[in-house]
């Protein structure tokens, strides 16, 4: 496991009027027309600028933007980003087209302190992705420090998230790293017991090293969504024609039989969510071979709910129905009540789970909504995140 005592903090390191560097994660997501359909990123990510405005810093930004292929730039630049963001500052942003090379040393030797230079999508070169030393020397030149601040992307082992972080002896995590760490930590070391642990989603490849790495530390594993037939059927219920992983069922087994034997109580769906051929919505205890489970039950819900109301620790990823459809949604919505009423320490996390908090408008209501999707994921599995290590 990473010391994340070693890591140096934003504020424990000189900036004043220095040359930064500020890897963050503006990959917003965009609307057809190249607007930005939801600025959170952005937002997340403006009290680590102010700060390092404040201290004057020469404030070079870069980000990417989703997974543009080779060539292929439209509807991937940061500009849009770069006026969001002029906005939401109320102070001068520069943008420039190049990540590297003379037209961006041109536009940093303009820079006045405070004032921000954002990099176009790092992902326009193929370099970034293949953590090219080269492009990453290129990313740092003439740069005195580095922070990284963006969390979504410290499991990718890329140029501006790990690899340039080798040039520099001043590196540092901004703001919401920090935060992301202050959260997510607790549940790896010492939680506040009893710990539950909240599963749902399409899948369960993806989440079984996670469960796996936190089995030692949970008392309640609640499984629903998709993933749950998985193991209801590795439990030899019967699932219908629902979604499952038949080539996850014996790990799915092996995970209940380490759940029974470390003492953690595990809940499964007793009852579930369908859709008859007409189109009408119907609860069932048990599913036909036709039948496919898109929300758990109205049994289920209340033994989640009463299992997360007596919790002092929280985890939740995954979204415990069809949460896009408005008749398969009161699983989760009742579960996200009882999490952003209760006292635990809670903390969610993954893009669709917050995309649900956010439609049953309870997003700002959660204790801890973790940025990370994957990152989170890989964090809580116990693996090691290049982003942090490149700044030990
Ligand atoms: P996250 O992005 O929060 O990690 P996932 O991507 O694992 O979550 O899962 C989200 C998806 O799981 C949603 O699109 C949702 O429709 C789907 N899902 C939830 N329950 C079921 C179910 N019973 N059957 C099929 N899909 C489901
Ligand atoms: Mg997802």
């Amino acid at each position: 496991m990473l010391d994340l005592a070693q890591l140096r903090r934003l504020d424990s390191i000189a900036c004043e009027k220095r040359k930064v560097f500020l890897r963050l994660d503006l990959n917003v997501p965009m609307r057809p027309d190249a607007t930005i359909a939801d600025d959170s990123r952005i937002r997340a990510a403006l009290p680590t600028i102010s700060l390092l405005q404040q201290s004057q810093a020469q404030l070079v930004v870069a980000s990417h933007l989703g997974r543009p292929a080779a060539g292929e730039v439209a509807g991937y630049s940061l500009r849009p980003v770069a006026d969001r963001l002029r906005e939401l500052l109320g102070s001068r942003v520069h943008f420039v087209t190049d990540c590297v090379g003379p037209v961006r040393q041109k536009a940093m030797a303009t820079l006045a302190p405070g004032e921000v230079l954002l990099l176009e999508n790092t992902r326009f070169y193929a370099e970034e992705s293949a953590n090219e030393p080269q492009f990453a020397a290129a990313l740092a030149e003439g740069m005195e420090v580095y922070i990284n601040d963006a969390f979504a992307t410290l499991h990718r082992q890329h140029a501006s998230t790990a690899g340039m972080a080798g040039y520099f002896s001043h590196k540092a995590i901004g703001l919401l790293v920090g935060s992301e760490l202050a959260a997510l930590t607790p549940l790896l070391s010492s939680p506040h017991k009893p710990f539950t642990l909240i599963l749902g989603g399409a899948k369960v490849s993806g989440k079984i090293e996670l469960v796996r790495n936190l089995l030692s530390n949970i008392d309640r594993l609640l499984i629903g969504g998709g993933m749950a037939f998985t193991f209801l059927r590795a439990e030899g219920k019967a699932i219908g024609s629902s979604l499952v992983e038949a080539g996850k069922v014996r790990e799915s087994e092996e995970i209940l039989k380490e759940a029974a034997r470390s003492g953690v109580e595990v809940y499964l769906p007793e009852d579930f969510c369908i859709r008859r051929e007409g189109g009408e919505v119907e609860m069932v205890d048990t599913l036909g071979a036709t039948d496919q489970g898109l929300d758990i039950g109205p049994k289920t819900t209340a033994a989640f709910v009463k299992a997360i109301a007596g919790s002092a620790t929280l985890f939740w990823n995954g979204p415990l129905g069809v949460f896009e459809q408005a008749a398969f949604r009161g699983g989760t919505l009742a579960v996200a009540k009882e999490v952003v009423a209760s006292k635990a320490h809670s903390v969610i996390g993954g893009g669709d789970t917050l995309a649900a908090f956010k439609q049953l408008n309870l997003l700002h209501k959660v204790q801890h909504a973790s940025t990370g999707g994957g990152a989170t994921l890989a964090f809580l599995a116990g693996k090691r995140l290049p982003g942090l290590q490149a700044l030990l």
